[in-house]
């Protein structure tokens, strides 16, 4: 037998390439998870390039079984189809659950997103003795090394700056948990609070811990935005806008963002769960350029960039960019503090200069392109409003832009908020 016939039959070299094989397939799988992490379907090309993977992970370990002594055997193939499958769902529920509407069973397993890949120890140690393969040893060994390392990763993060919690914070608070706050606390899984003699205190996210689970808190449970998260929504803001400022780039506050500027006294809304920004491209200020610009420059910042080109969308968030290979690990994380910034151009709708976005948002007319716009006029030239300490670019007339997105702005209308929880916060917002 030549020495390349040896190698492929050898034990350690067949667990080897099984390692890899989920490796990749896990690594392709995160980074499909940034579809739902963004409330898009994900790309038909990626979803076919995990598929594929997956079917020849699992081919490749069955492969192994049919030539075995024992002979056909599909036993280990529907075994390892089932444990990745169940696997790659614990995994996807944090980013499934960003959608508020996400069922209840996803979001028991997103509460649980550090440890619950762990659960699959058990199976795999069954698997691995009731399928004595190399290959097959090789997979499980590779899925759950990736589970531990996830697991210890999330214990071992930095020390939390402690926040003392805002008057209305607690009151909103107070108002979710009926007055228990420490019953409500430990039903929800709400660690960062923290109870003394001195009060309740908020121990914060920062950039070298996971970011406080947002969709949870304020969507789900109808709390306010943690002040830790309000202090980098703040840090994102700025950032954004100074990198735009550098490249001459018109740009303005929108949506939610706009509206707790202007309706809450440069302050955001109190359920905030994001900061939107827009802006201008033009024959000079490219798509691709400013997308390239913003690339390279949040990954020598520490924020995490994503580019959507073809909805017009770059997310800019918080949390430090990882290098390979766990960059896209971050798409297992329950929470984002992140900023929305979105591409308009100017087109003709139908006899009037517009300004464009090709998604849609709030009650933006329809334009002629068949895109989402309003009158040029209302945001160009920009103008600058005061928000959360500083002056940052708005559009040239706010009040106007806000009654085009929203219609009556002044009512509050709890938009991403759970209508139960929403009903439940009202009377401390409205007094
Ligand atoms: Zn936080």
């Amino acid at each position: 037998m030549n020495t390349f016939n040896s190698l492929m039959l050898s034990q350690p070299f067949n667990a080897l390439i099984g390692s890899l094989l989920y490796l990749l397939t896990y690594a392709s799988f995160l980074n499909l998870l940034k579809y739902p992490r963004n409330w898009i379907l994900p790309s038909a090309s990626s979803t076919f390039v995990t598929v594929m993977l997956a079917i020849i992970t699992v081919a490749f370990v069955s492969i192994s079984s049919i030539k075995s002594s024992v002979g056909p055997d599909f036993s280990s193939m529907l075994f390892l189809s089932g444990f990745i499958l169940v696997l790659f769902g614990i995994i996807a529920s944090p980013a499934i659950d960003f959608n508020p509407g996400s069922r209840r069973v996803v979001e028991f397993l997103a509460n649980y997103g550090v440890s619950a890949g762990l659960w699959m120890l058990l199976p795999a140690v069954i698997g691995a003795y009731a399928f004595p393969e190399a290959r097959i040893h090789g997979v499980l060994a590779a899925a759950i090394a990736v589970e531990l390392s996830w697991y210890f990763r999330h214990r071992w993060t930095d020390k939390r700056r402690s926040y003392s919690l805002e008057k209305h914070d607690t009151l909103v608070l107070n108002a979710q948990a009926k007055g228990n706050i420490q019953t409500f606390s430990k039903l929800h899984g709400i660690s960062e609070l923290a109870f003394s003699a001195d009060g309740i205190q908020w121990n914060g996210c920062n950039k070298n811990t996971p970011p406080c689970p947002f969709n949870l808190y304020t969507n789900k449970l109808g709390l306010n935005t943690a002040p830790c998260c309000r202090e980098h929504m703040k840090d994102l803001a700025y950032y954004v806008s100074s990198c735009l400022k550098d490249m001459k780039v018109d740009h303005w506050l929108e949506g939610g963002s706009l509206l707790g500027a202007v309706r809450d006294n440069g302050n955001l809304l109190a359920w905030e769960d994001d900061v939107d920004i827009s802006f201008l491209i033009d024959d000079k200020s490219t798509w691709s350029s400013i997308a390239k610009v913003l690339s390279d420059r949040g990954k020598k910042d520490g924020y995490y960039v994503d580019v959507f080109e073809k909805k017009g969308l770059i997310g800019i968030s918080y949390d430090r960019p990882l290098g390979w290979p766990l960059r896209w690990e971050r798409n297992r994380m329950r929470g984002e503090i992140r900023l929305d910034l979105v591409a308009y151009r100017r087109a003709l709708s139908f006899g009037q200069t517009v300004v464009e976005r090709c998604t849609k948002k709030g009650a933006l007319p329809i334009t002629e392109s068949g895109w989402y716009g309003l009158a040029e006029e209302i945001v160009l030239p920009t103008s600058t409003i005061r928000f959360l300490g500083n002056d940052i670019p708005c559009p040239n007339q706010p009040q106007l832009h806000l009654k085009t997105l929203y219609r009556d702005y002044q009512t509050i209308e709890y938009m991403y908020v759970s209508s139960e929880a929403a009903e439940k916060r009202r009377p401390a917002d409205t007094n």
